[in-house]
């Protein structure tokens, strides 16, 4: 890659010094062109990694994942002062109950927004979530006195739809690309907090970018998200390729085009299209079929469910899912880890052998 990739943190400041704002968006689906049309531009938090845990454990269970734990510490030690809405998405009851203990107990500046999503891919899940955008844009109108025309909303939808396009392009190419697992998954999630014409730019130079393929052995990467992002430098060192990915922050959110001109209806498209994702509520079949295929067009081997401690939508699934891919002749490792913790060795140990086992 010719151009450093930003930081979060130089992205927000960049955002700010224009005088524009900031909403932080928990995991994992919604509409980023609706936030834009609004000039909110949108900056996820998973995690983050690396936080005093003890700011938020006042107020969860210690059997809630570390996404949402680490997402009320980081707010209370200031992290997200910088937002100036917090955008939930009720994705688990995880998330749902950060939304309550926000509103009801923690009550920051920021206006907390909430995202009810549909657990299916009908067409009254479309209608659904349609209407779930159009009461979002009724509530940013209020909090931030515009009114986005269809024209606009348009506009924002085939931004974001013209860097979703180039992110599948980066997936498709990935193998010819020559990157390392870190680097290609720094410049996917740069997708996460950058603009979308900005990370355009950068994933449109990366793909004129000609190298060596990188050779090592296949492997799918599942989950919802690789951190710590340590994990990806462990399984280059070890020779393994991440050749596709399952990840809730990645290859779930490969979002098509939308097909209708009306703005609300194209949003809840894109969203309701991308790819099997436990907590959309997909069938284990849909999942299993969806693996299956992925693993034969990209030559991969074995799967890793790296999973977060305590996620119950992805392992609820597991042993049903796992049990099915290996009739289908498709190994897997479950790894299970808390993102505020360095990666165990026993980990790395556990992914060796895994590899070792497939290249045997
Ligand atoms: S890691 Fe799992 S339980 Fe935690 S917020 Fe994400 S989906 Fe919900």
């Amino acid at each position: 890659m010719s151009n450093p990739i930003p930081s979060r943190k130089e992205v927000i400041e960049d955002i700010k010094n224009r005088g524009e704002l900031v909403a932080a968006v928990l995991p994992i689906h919604y509409s980023r062109a609706l936030l834009r049309c609004f000039s909110i531009y949108p900056v996820e938090v998973w995690g983050p990694p690396k936080v005093d845990v003890s700011l938020g454990g006042a107020h969860l269970q210690p059997y809630v994942c570390s996404i949402v734990h680490n997402a009320l510490s980081f707010l209370k030690m200031g992290g997200l002062n910088a937002a100036d809405f917090i955008l939930i998405p009720h994705t688990c009851d995880s998330l749902q109950g950060l939304t309550s203990v926000l509103i009801d107990l923690i009550k920051p500046e920021q206006a907390i927004i909430p995202l009810y999503l549909p657990r299916g891919q009908r067409e009254e899940d479309i209608i659904f979530l349609a209407d779930e955008f159009r009461s979002l844009y009724t509530r940013l109108s209020e909090l931030t006195g515009k009114k986005p025309s269809s024209k606009d909303l348009l506009a924002a939808i085939k931004r974001e739809e013209t860097s979703d396009l180039l992110l599948a392009k980066l997936y498709k190419t990935r193998q010819q690309m020559g990157l390392s697992n870190l680097d290609f998954y720094r410049l996917v999630r740069s997708r996460e907090y950058l603009p979308a014409e900005h990370f355009s730019t950068l994933a449109e130079e990366t793909l004129q970018t000609s190298t060596q393929p990188r050779p090592g052995i296949p492997i799918i990467l599942s989950g919802i998200v690789p951190e710590p992002m340590e994990v990806l430098n462990k399984i280059d060192e070890m020779n393994g390729q991440v050749v596709a990915d399952d990840l809730a922050c990645c290859g779930r959110r490969l979002y098509k085009p939308g097909i209708s001109p009306e703005p609300f209806r194209r949003m809840a498209e894109r969203i309701i299209s991308a790819p099997p994702d436990p907590t959309r509520g997909n069938p284990i079949e849909e999942r299993v079929k969806y693996l299956v295929e992925m693993a034969q067009n990209s030559g991969a081997q074995g799967i890793i469910f790296y999973e977060v401690k305590f996620c119950e939508p992805e392992l609820f699934d597991l042993p049903n899912l796992r049990n099915s891919l290996k009739e289908h002749g498709l190994a897997s490792i479950i790894i299970e880890v808390d993102i505020n913790n360095p990666l165990p060795h026993q980990v790395a140990t556990r992914i060796s052998a895994f590899l070792e086992m497939l290249d045997s």
